[in-house]
């Protein structure tokens, strides 16, 4: 038996996340935007902070797709 023997196939295209910006093609920093507490006591017990929403943007200030608020 060998563990390091693992070739994952027709699993890669199951979930497509982007990595790189669609814009320039700089690569994505994941940010903590939120974090939304669980209105579930027994998450609370768990010492779970909640649902952590995490949101891709690029870092590249000259990025075309640079949304300016
Ligand atoms: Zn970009």
């Amino acid at each position: 038996m060998s563990e390091s023997d693992q070739s994952p196939q027709g699993d890669d295209s199951s979930q497509e996340w982007p990595t790189h910006c669609d814009h320039c093609g700089t690569e994505l920093q994941s940010a903590v935007v939120d974090v939304v507490p669980d209105a579930d006591s027994e998450h609370l017990q768990t010492g779970s902070p909640g649902t952590v929403i995490r949101q891709d943007f690029c870092p590249n200030p000259d990025c075309p797709g640079r949304v300016s608020a």
